[in-house]
């Protein structure tokens, strides 16, 4: 038995201890094993982390943007040479299957070769003559220190998400980890180190809430990237806007998909199972509720259970499996409560999840519940986890209205041929992420990525063009050249 290892932060381009005397395990969930032990770091721990970084800052914010640049092509390569081994950690430590990980890992190299782009996407523009002689141009700068908070469900596109383009533009980072996947993002920013980032410029404190709350307060900290559940999410926005600092807090969803009648049924249940129960129903994307048409409902149901009969359960890092366990007991049991609070409450359980898979592990099998109503707890909670809701509605006018009484606005599915219905949905849902057709839309890292309502707070989204606002600040200078000097 080799002993295990405790997780050192990483400031300064050093893994150093931290101060604390408090300690998380970090478990497989496929096996209940432990797999590593987790600081949580204290508010000292958050402040050489920041002090580090606020050096480092006034350094890299000189070096040429190409330069910077040139450091995350070089890291592009590493992180697509150790690819399989990423995914491997991603998958002992949050539980999703081989598969899943893999594309999580190609997610995140999207995002390192989209902020590559930094030296063009970041280009400030110009007026020539705003006024006789006189021209304005816009700069772009970087903003300083930024934070990153991050959620267990993707430990590596999530970070990915924030400290590849943050840097490139000049910042300095303190990413903080879910305490229960710490993992990946030791080897993440090994790799960076070796990519040849100067030291201080990526840095992580592990731990739990009174790192985010430093993080939250610290007047050198000046902007906070989160992503995580809607309670969170909401205390930090509000507490970064408190301490005046910009904030985007991409948070909790319960996303719907409309079913028409004209639907290629088969097609459209294959996707959804893989929208609801793929990654346990952990995804900000899962599926967590389908209004069908009536007309086709029964024919829904019954494809579903056919579709869903025969998953394969178990540890994803073997073959063949498809849906791994959920994070954690808690995360079992408080699945398992909903399951009895959805029968309680009048649901109809055709697919009862409960007691499938081996004890091993924190398994759920796929839950599905008919005959959902609005006025029902699992239809307005996310549940997150394999657990899915099917409401019988009259028409796509109906599934919409109903869809936009959610409290959460993250993302929103339709299936349907008709290119009219394609378009109402568009116009009339309230979302920030559509899929026609298909069952997750994805995050890329070429376009904003956020909800509406409850799923989010702040203004700039991740990704996309967002990411390069929210990360620099802006000056513009007015020149007047008189002919006078000619
Ligand atoms: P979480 O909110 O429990 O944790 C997120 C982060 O906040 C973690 O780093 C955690 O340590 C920290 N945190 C937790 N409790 C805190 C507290 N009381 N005070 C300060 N910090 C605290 O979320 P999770 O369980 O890790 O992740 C699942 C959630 O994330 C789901 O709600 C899911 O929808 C959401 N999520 C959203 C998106 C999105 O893009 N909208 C993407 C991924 C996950």
């Amino acid at each position: 038995m080799t002993e295990m290892q405790t997780l050192q932060n990483f400031i300064g381009g050093k893994w150093v201890n931290s101060k604390t005397t408090e300690f998380e395990n970090v478990t497989n969930p496929a096996t209940k094993e432990k797999i590593a032990r987790v600081p949580l770091s204290t508010k000292a721990d958050v402040d050489y982390a920041v002090a580090v970084a606020q050096t480092a800052f006034e350094q890299w914010r000189q070096v040429a943007v190409p330069k910077r640049a040139r450091i995350l092509f070089k890291y592009q390569n590493l992180v697509v040479a150790h690819k399989a081994e990423l995914a491997k950690i991603i998958t002992s430590e949050n539980g999703k299957n081989l598969t899943e990980a893999l594309g999580e890992v190609q997610r995140g190299i999207e995002n390192i070769e989209f902020a590559a782009g930094a030296p063009s996407l970041s280009m400030g523009d110009s007026l020539a003559s705003i006024a006789t002689d006189v021209e304005a141009t816009n700069y772009r700068y970087p903003i300083g220190v930024v934070a990153g908070i991050t959620p267990f469900n993707f430990p590596m596109m999530v970070p990915c998400w924030m400290f590849p383009m943050a840097v490139v533009l000049g910042n300095t980072f303190v990413l903080k980890p879910s305490e229960k996947t710490p993992l990946l993002t030791a080897r993440l920013v090994e790799l960076f180190t070796e990519a040849g980032l100067p030291d201080g410029v990526l840095n992580i404190v592990y731990g739990a809430h009174d790192v985010v709350n430093r993080l939250g307060e610290h007047p050198d900290v000046k902007a906070l990237s989160f992503v995580g559940s809607k309670p969170v999410g909401e205390y930090v926005y509000k507490l970064g806007s408190n301490n005046l600092k910009r904030v985007q807090a991409l948070t909790g969803a319960k996303n719907h998909t409309i079913v028409l009648r004209d639907a290629d049924l088969p097609e459209a249940v294959k996707n959804i199972v893989s929208a609801a129960f793929g990654s346990a129903g952990e995804r900000c994307m899962a599926c967590a509720v389908v209004a069908v048409e009536a007309s086709v409902a029964d024919a829904f149901v019954t494809e579903l259970q056919n579709q869903t009969a025969d998953i394969t359960m178990g540890n994803g890092i073997e073959d063949g499996i498809f849906l791994g366990p959920v994070i954690s007991a808690e995360s079992k049991a408080r699945t398992e409560k909903y399951i009895e609070i959805g029968i309680a409450e009048g649901a109809e359980l055709v697919r009862d999840g409960r007691g499938e898979g081996s004890d091993e592990g924190y398994f759920v099998g796929p839950t599905i519940f008919d005959r959902v109503t609005p006025a029902m707890t699992i239809w307005q909670d996310e549940i997150f986890a394999p657990v899915l809701s099917i409401v019988r509605v009259d028409d796509l006018e109906a599934g919409i209205a109903l869809a936009n009484t959610s409290e959460f606005a993250n993302g929103a599915c339709l299936f349907t041929n008709n290119a009219a219905a394609i378009r109402y949905f568009r116009e009339k849902i309230d979302a920030g992420m559509l899929g026609i057709n298909l069952g997750v839309p994805a995050p890329m890292a070429f376009f904003p990525f956020s909800g509406w309502k409850s799923s989010f707070f702040g203004t700039l989204h991740a990704n996309g063009k967002d990411s390069i606002d929210f990360y620099t600040r802006k000056k513009v200078v007015t020149a007047r050249y008189p002919k006078a000097f000619i």
